[in-house]
């Protein structure tokens, strides 16, 4: 077993939108990224087949491939707008460029005026979308042309107690209220946060993966590391780049593929543990480029693999000790593993 495989339960992710789905309104799916490093393809096909009827993505190229995965009819809105050179792109794929600027808009209104379009408002975030004095001058203008969608993102929406949540929504509300628009706000947080935050669409992504903030939700992925020889150590000898290990029992180690080339992050070196059925080994000595070492004294026999993610060990637990957040644990998961997704529809 030379490639190593990440697992993806496309059961689990549709189980999950349809969880966040039972929560609200309308429910689009944000698969930006290759849906978050899972897979576009199947995972697309299998929210489609789950019912949902509109989806979102960072990027004109990114809706162009998910639009030749899905075929015509459903809706695919595009975060980043209308970029230069986006117009053929926007027309092939039937793309809905979120508007996020005044110079958005007027390229959009001379290269592409036919096409349909949504809005992207900033409410407070000040990270994309249109200032509230840009949309008060440009308001008049683009309602007559009937925006498909109308939008904006909250900055906290994973702190339910942070005061931004309501004072962004205060915002939205004000910039939108009574203009008889489609309107959208919440993200997978935003959903948790209650129906004052869904408004008429809402636009998950971590949700379907099962990570936080939608702690409620199903891992959809398993990760198994090929174990690539085994050796004995005896007390004092060290292990790996820099000897940050010291045997302080006899040892068995096992050195599996994987690396911080593969997403696993050098600074998890001597901090997590993979697992082999229910029996945790910890790594130990440094994390390298493409190679792993485990502490597997404890296990009968070497097994082919050890579990980095499945049912003990999530995104956010290697997140939590990386220092970091389960969307980038997730979108930075092996570009050289072999995906292989089951459960499908
Ligand atoms: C990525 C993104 C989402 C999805 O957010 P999650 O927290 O992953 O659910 C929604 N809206 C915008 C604007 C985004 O950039």
């Amino acid at each position: 077993m030379a490639r190593t495989t990440l697992t993806v339960d496309l059961s689990a992710i549709a189980a999950n939108w349809r969880a966040l789905d039972a929560l609200g309104p309308q429910t689009a799916a944000t698969l930006k990224a290759d849906a978050y490093g899972t897979g576009l393809g199947p995972v697309a096909r299998t929210l489609a087949a789950a019912g949902a009827r509109s989806f979102f993505v960072a990027l004109a190229e990114e809706g162009a491939a998910l639009r030749a995965i899905l075929g015509p009819g459903p809706e695919i809105a595009v975060y980043s707008g209308h970029m230069a050179g986006d117009a053929p792109l926007l027309r092939d794929a039937d793309l809905i460029a979120m508007l996020n600027a005044p110079e958005q808009v007027t390229r959009h209104l001379s290269q592409t005026p036919d096409l349909s379009f949504g809005v992207q408002l900033d409410t407070g975030m000040n990270r994309l979308g249109m200032e509230a004095a840009d949309w008060a001058r440009l308001a008049p203008t683009l309602l007559g042309r009937g925006p498909a969608l109308v939008m904006s993102h909250l900055a906290c929406a994973d702190a339910p107690d942070h005061p931004m949540n309501a004072a962004q929504l205060a915002e939205f509300r004000r910039m939108t209220d009574g203009l008889g628009l489609r309107r959208s706000l919440s993200a997978t947080g935003g959903i948790l946060l209650g129906r004052d935050y869904h408004f008429d669409l809402t636009r998950p992504g971590i949700g379907l993966h099962g990570a936080a903030p939608f702690t409620a939700g199903r891992a959809a992925l398993h990760l198994a590391l090929p174990v690539i020889q085994t050796r004995p150590l005896a007390v004092g000898e060290t292990v790996g780049y820099g000897n940050s290990w010291t045997a302080a029992r006899p040892t068995r180690l096992a050195t599996v593929s994987a690396g911080y080339a593969d997403g696993i992050h050098r600074v998890l070196s001597n901090r997590i543990r993979l697992w082999h059925g229910d029996t945790p080994c910890p790594v130990v000595g440094r994390v390298s480029m493409d190679l792993i070492t485990v502490d597997i004294t404890d296990l009968p026999d070497t097994p082919a693999t050890l579990d980095l993610l499945g049912p003990h060990q999530g995104v956010d637990d290697l997140a939590e000790a990386a220092g970091t957040i389960g969307y980038e644990m997730l979108t930075g998961l092996g570009a050289r593993y072999a995906r292989v997704h089951v459960g499908g529809a």
